[in-house]
Formats: C-alpha cells, sequence, structure tokens
C-alpha cells in the first residue's frame, strides 16, 4: 500500500492547450484582455480575474461543447492513470479552471471517474455564463478560484505524502505545502527558486518513468539552487 496520494493541475499539464483561454479567445468580448493584464499586474486575483471574464463570454452549450471537443490532452496521461491505480495511488484533479471542460475532456478518454475539484460553470442564460467558486479560501494568499494548498490539506487527510503535478501560477500555493513536484514549464522555476522539492518533468511519458523510484522511496528530488550539478541538470529539462 502506497503512503502517496497525487494532486494533479489540469490547464497546460493535462490539456495541452490552457481551455479558458482557448475559451475567451474565440467567444468572450475582446476587453477579456484587459482584465488578464489587470491580473498579470497583480491588481486582481484570479479568481477576480475569471469572474470578471467569463461574464464576458456569448456562446451557447453547443458551441462550448464544439470547442471542448477539440481539446487535446498529454497522451500519457492515461497510461499515467492506469499506472498511478495499479500502485495504489489515488489521483485526485485540482483546477483553477472550468469543471466542466475537465469533465467534457476527461469523458471522452474514459477517466471521468477521477475526482475532479475546480470552479463551477453555470448557465446564466442561453448564452451567458458564471462562474462559481465552491473552493475558494479566504484565507489563501493568492485569490484564485480554487485554493490548491487547501486541496493539499484535504489529501493528507487520505495519504501521508502528497505529490503536485503542475505547470503555473494556480500551482504556487500549494507547491510549498507538498512532498514533491512534478513540475513543468513556470513551476520549474519557481520551485526552484524557492527550493521545494521538485523534479523537472516535461509531460506525463515523464511521470510515468519516474512513479518506481517514487514507489520505492528513492527519487531524487533536484538540490537547491546553489548546488551546481543538480541546477544544471534541471536546466536540459527547462
Ligand atoms: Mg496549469
Ligand atoms: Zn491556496
Amino acid at each position: 500500500m502506497s503512503d502517496w496520494i497525487i494532486l494533479c493541475d489540469f490547464d497546460g499539464t493535462i490539456s495541452v492547450e490552457d481551455v479558458t483561454d482557448s475559451l475567451l479567445e474565440r467567444h468572450a468580448h475582446p476587453e477579456w484582455t484587459a482584465i488578464e493584464q489587470r491580473w498579470r499586474a497583480g491588481a486582481i486575483g484570479s479568481r477576480q480575474c475569471l469572474r470578471e471574464q467569463i461574464a464576458l463570454v456569448d456562446a451557447d452549450r453547443g458551441q462550448l461543447d464544439a470547442l471542448f471537443a477539440s481539446m487535446r490532452i498529454d497522451r500519457a496521461f492515461p497510461a499515467f492513470v492506469e499506472a498511478a491505480m495499479a500502485a495504489n495511488i489515488p489521483v485526485r484533479i485540482v483546477s483553477d479552471g472550468l469543471d466542466v471542460a475537465i469533465e467534457s475532456l476527461l469523458a471522452r478518454h474514459q477517466l471521468d471517474y477521477l475526482p475532479v475539484a475546480a470552479n463551477h460553470l453555470r448557465a446564466d442564460g442561453p448564452r451567458r455564463w458564471q462562474l462559481e467558486f465552491p473552493w475558494a479560501r479566504a484565507d489563501c494568499a493568492v485569490s484564485s478560484g480554487l485554493c490548491k494548498c487547501a486541496q493539499v490539506a484535504l489529501a493528507r487527510q487520505a495519504k501521508k505524502k502528497v505529490l503536485l503535478i503542475g505547470d503555473g501560477t494556480s500551482d504556487f500555493c500549494a507547491a510549498g505545502a507538498v512532498d514533491l513536484v512534478f513540475a513543468k514549464h513556470r513551476l520549474i522555476e519557481h520551485c526552484r527558486a524557492r527550493d521545494l522539492p521538485y523534479v523537472p518533468i516535461t509531460g506525463f511519458a515523464d511521470a510515468i518513468v519516474l512513479l518506481p523510484a517514487l514507489l520505492e522511496g528513492n527519487l531524487a528530488p533536484v538540490a537547491p539552487a546553489h548546488a551546481p550539478t543538480a541546477h544544471a541538470k534541471s536546466h536540459t529539462h527547462a
């Protein structure tokens, strides 16, 4: 029986494209980019950013479904889930994105049995949408829609050790609270800068290879940034 549980980001980690950005690019009033800039500048948190952006969407359910049907996931993700299940490691999806998009993409790959915690997209008329935040936490420093550090606390009630797999800003608050991070993209730099225990990955094909060592307890995280050899190694993966 494994001690580990896996929390996995969705957009940019499981999905190839960022589903929320794709939805806004295709179906929102162009004002969404001004809201995005306020978020990038740190003027608002992602919760307020997402709430205001989703209110600018003008599309019916059929258009949303067509968009979700065009989005791709990391081709190695289904095999990764299978390997984790075989090793008795639960996998939970924790996302600051849209629940209906995640459920749609997972169902297409027969993975909709995976538990999902995400923001809730609710119809507010035939072409209007509202985003609700059942997993928000007022005490989280990053003011995200879904607080991933609170999800880490929940995961610890199930298993002793938590592995986070993620790629970006929405994973920052959780990265400092878990035992190990499999990091992609911007999350690599975040973990390196804060000396968090992480292993850089380019996708789930890498993560599958790392699972046996994780289970045997001899997976070596990248050492802190002042160790030159580990620093050089992490550069080759970034
Ligand atoms: Mg992401
Ligand atoms: Zn948090």
